[in-house]
């Protein structure tokens, strides 16, 4: 750990500093979980030992709960499993997440010691719990899983005091980390990553955190090895600079993330950000044409309308009536575009659901238009290295290259390649992706300047053949990328 320190950060307690300069897309660090579940909901789709997502994982036969790619990951994940196995034959059912994530960090720190890696700055100790800080009914709650952690924990294993259990619930509950499947697209389960719990928040951080599942090949040959983050540098940090990440999605009006931040994670925030209450104009701002700006009521009225809609777009989305999203975003659209700015909250929304759905339709002119309007406004909005800004504009780019457009596809890929080698880096799956597009869109860029018909035929077949789909269920595609850190909630 010789890029970084401990330090006390003023008002915030222990932080992490650097001991030398950075610039954008350097690893600042990188480390194992020192343990990690899969989500209640994903039990059987989502690989117990490597969290990748398969269509035949095979279940284990003792507490027919854990699933597994195949007899090496099951072998790679018996360690962190075989108490956990037979204390579920033994407790008769399956305790939620958050239970088995205590459960697993707890026998791996009896049998290894508080201090799991050299490289690990602090204990889980000396971590803060913020029990003390919880709502009545969030308390309520948090002393049902003890009390049924207590019933689920085997009388061979070591026995703890009730403040020691309540203490690691306590850190999981604001320290665990979103695990993403290999893909980074969706959040799969939560982990606790010992470092990684020192870095505090800044709504407009110097890094990001992305989990990298490595290669294929690497993935079981060391324990834990294929659940490691990385904390990434997004621009010049200097020697002695606090590093930062961001909890919570910057597109949220300051007032709203900071108490998002105080309910979830239990702090007051004071960064430059929210102090200044920077971009919260622009985010609910009104759209200016030949210098006439509309009145405040009318902008007022259409963000009103906007937010009605919203909840209805997605009631529709979560049925799976598609056809009735794109009926009510483009009803509202047409309604509130001429009045609101693109870097409006609530039409970005709007857009942005509206492109994923038109694109799963296979209406791919409205999925790209949506979509490179959603583009421009979260450039004005976003860091220009936000990983979230950078999966948009692959969006974009992708669908830009299915309606044909291939001059701003190729474009939108670049651009999209070029924020994500910062933020995840040239090994990561997503990277590799975009640089693979990147080249075929250049191709066929080189071919449509030189000949458009052989261009359109090409393309024809290319499509067929699907080789750059994205278009799975449009739900929640992004979650796992603008809410890293896993709260419930
Ligand atoms: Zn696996
Ligand atoms: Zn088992
Ligand atoms: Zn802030």
């Amino acid at each position: 750990m010789e890029n970084v320190a401990i330090f006390d950060s003023p008002g915030k307690g222990r932080g992490l500093k650097a001991t030398k300069e950075f610039w954008a897309g350097d690893v600042i660090f990188s480390e194992p979980s020192i343990s990690a579940v899969v989500f209640d909901s994903l039990g059987e789709r989502i690989c117990h030992s490597c969290f990748r997502r398969g269509d035949k994982l095979q279940r284990c036969g003792q507490c027919k709960f854990a699933h597994y790619c195949d007899r090496t990951c099951q072998r790679a994940g018996w360690a962190e499993h075989k108490l956990e196995c037979s204390s579920i034959k033994a407790y008769g059912k399956v305790p939620n997440e958050n239970i088995r994530l205590v459960a697993r960090l707890m026998w791996r720190l009896d049998k290894e010691g508080s201090m799991v890696s050299d490289m690990q700055l602090t204990t889980l100790d000396e971590l803060e719990d913020h029990v003390a800080d919880m709502q009545e009914d969030e308390l309520k709650e948090f002393k049902v899983d003890i009390h049924n952690f207590l019933d689920y924990w085997p009388r061979t294993s070591k026995q703890h005091t009730i403040d020691d259990i309540s203490h690691i619930f306590g850190v999981v509950n604001c320290n665990g980390f979103s695990v993403s499947d290999q893909r980074g697209l969706q959040a799969v389960g939560v982990g606790l990553f010992p470092n990684l719990c020192l870095v505090n928040h800044n709504c407009w951080p110097n890094c990001t955190v992305i989990l990298n599942h490595g290669n294929q090949s690497a993935v079981n040959t060391m324990f834990h090895s294929q659940r490691r983050i990385e904390l990434r540098s997004l621009g010049k940090i200097e020697e002695g600079e606090e590093l930062t990440v961001s909890y919570v999605d910057y597109l949220n009006l300051s007032e709203e993330r900071q108490r998002l931040l105080k309910t979830q994670y239990f702090f007051d925030c004071t960064c430059e950000h929210c102090k200044n209450r920077t971009k919260d104009d622009l985010k609910l701002a009104g759209k200016e044409v030949d210098g006439v700006k509309p009145s405040e009521e009318q902008v007022k009225e259409a963000t009103d309308h906007c937010y009605e809609i919203l909840e209805k777009m997605d009631q529709a989305r979560l049925k799976g009536d598609y056809h009735e999203v794109v009926k009510i975003c483009k009803a509202c659209i047409e309604k509130v575009e001429p009045i609101l700015a693109d870097t409006h909250i609530y039409l970005l929304r709007i857009w942005s659901t509206l492109s994923e759905v038109q694109a799963y339709l296979q209406y791919f002119n409205d999925a790209a238009d949506y979509a490179r309007k959603m583009v421009d406004g979260y450039i004005k909005l976003y860091n220009p290295n936000n990983a979230a800004l950078g999966m948009a504009a692959m969006r974009a780019g992708v669908t830009h290259w299915q309606a044909g457009e291939i001059e701003v596809g190729h474009g939108m890929i670049c651009k999209a390649y070029s924020i994500l080698m910062v933020t995840h880096g040239p090994t990561h799956p997503i990277t590799k992706d975009l640089e693979a597009m990147r080249m075929q869109t250049e191709m066929e860029l080189r071919m449509f300047k030189q000949n458009e018909y052989v261009y359109h035929s090409m393309r024809e077949a290319a499509l067929k053949n699907k080789p750059m789909t994205m278009m799975h269920e449009p739900k929640n595609v992004e979650e796992g990328i603008k809410n890293m850190f896993h709260r419930k909630k």
